[in-house]
């Protein structure tokens, strides 16, 4: 949890950041890190889950205290992960001239206020092919066993 709450922080600091320096692009690249270990951790989380149900019924104890707790836990870090996603898409729509400093839309190929040339490495910032595992279906479907 420690780490996942510590990248959680950066990723954070890092949309905060955004909001004070008007100009700056959030680090996408932190922010794919926090969503990768969320999913980690809710898979994780879910392994626990399975265990201690197949638990529960294998030796007739109650571990619903624990059930509890891991749901409620799992239900949190899915609100974290939805957060964490949603930041993603908000910090891609928008390409920075490296000129002027504006931003334009991610499809835009020239500047809308200086006409520079948006340079190719910022459709680095936004592959929306890795934006669709990040979505909770597709999650769901990967992780069921
Ligand atoms: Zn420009």
């Amino acid at each position: 949890m420690g780490i996942i709450e510590d990248v959680l922080l950066n990723a954070r600091t890092a949309v905060d950041t955004v909001g004070k320096k008007a100009g700056q692009v959030i680090d996408v690249s932190k922010l794919r890190l926090a969503s990768a270990d969320l999913r980690s951790e809710i898979s994780r989380k879910y392994q626990i889950l399975g265990r201690v149900v197949f638990e529960e019924a294998t030796t007739g104890k109650d571990y619903t205290k624990n059930k509890e707790e891991l749901i409620e836990s799992i239900t949190e870090l899915k609100g974290e992960l939805e957060s964490v996603t949603e930041m993603i898409a908000k910090s891609s729509q928008k390409v920075k001239c490296e000129v002027c400093g504006s931003y334009n839309s991610k499809n835009a190929v020239f500047c809308n206020k200086c006409g520079e040339k948006l340079s190719a490495e910022e459709d680095e910032h936004m592959d929306t092919d890795d934006m669709i595992d990040f979505t909770e279906d597709n999650f769901e479907d990967d992780d069921l066993f």
